[in-house]
């Protein structure tokens, strides 16, 4: 399903304004629960009409970087990021080519991120049950809505969150399937250039305080969050999902 008119404000001179569909939170088949290759993703996410996307593992940077070689045959800009696993909760970092050390407290791998040069997001911050990091004074952008969610709590909480401490807001699909790719994206309106061809532009846009964001969110449907938790997580978080799923009914 394509997202909308995003190739349309290209050519559009009488808006100066660049606004670019990203999703900046998906798993690709190196994530010990993710399902899809690298290339099925870039297929889709060039179909469906995104601009960008980050393949961001948990704790694995390389089909990530092979993501970004091979994202241009695609049309489509595939920024080199990561899941990591710090020990306060799970951190995005987009935009750099090595693996920052796994375990350290958040707010140290968030300084290593930025002396890689990359920008360091916090996904999914209030769902505590998949390692949400809760408040995080020092970071580059909150993640305000990921598909995943159950009663959608988290993502207000969240939202409430980066508005009061004015960080930039993004939102991930957090796919682990093909077809879930871009299920939420992030629109990032922004005057830098005539052309945003390259991952760090796409990521100096996000940086700028001129550009704004806006975020497009629809939940993954509860049937695939509760198979893909149940064979990432356990029985024991499965058995939490049903649970949950019984209460929704
Ligand atoms: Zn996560
Ligand atoms: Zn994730």
């Amino acid at each position: 399903m394509p997202l909308g008119d995003a190739s349309q404000n290209y050519s559009d001179a009488s808006d100066t304004a660049l606004r670019l569909k990203v999703d900046l939170h998906i798993h690709s088949d190196a994530s010990h629960d993710g399902r899809s290759s690298v290339e099925s993703i870039l297929e889709r996410a060039s179909e469906i009409g995104l601009d960008a996307i980050a393949i961001t593992d948990h704790d694995s940077i390389s089909e990530s970087l092979r993501a970004h070689e091979i994202a241009s045959e695609y049309g489509i800009v595939s920024i080199p990021g990561v899941e990591i696993s710090t020990s306060d909760g799970h951190l995005l970092a987009l935009g750099i080519d090595d693996l920052p050390e796994i375990g350290m407290p958040i707010d140290e791998t968030v300084e290593k991120v930025r002396d890689l040069g990359g920008l360091a997001v916090v996904p999914h911050p209030f769902q505590r049950t998949r390692h949400g990091a809760g408040k995080v004074d020092d970071c580059d952008a909150i993640e305000v809505y990921n598909s995943r969610l159950l009663t959608g709590r988290s993502n207000r909480k969240a939202k409430k969150y980066a508005e009061k401490k004015g960080f930039t807001q993004v939102g991930g699909s957090d796919a682990h399937t093909v077809s879930m790719v871009g299920r939420t994206y992030t629109e990032i309106i922004t005057t830098i250039d005539s052309k945003v061809e390259t991952s760090e532009k796409v990521l100096e846009s996000l940086r700028q305080e001129i550009s704004t964001t806006s975020v497009h969110g629809r939940r993954t449907p509860i049937h695939l969050s509760a198979r893909q938790i149940a064979k990432g997580g356990g029985k024991k978080a499965a058995k939490s999902i049903k649970s949950a799923m019984f209460g929704l009914l």
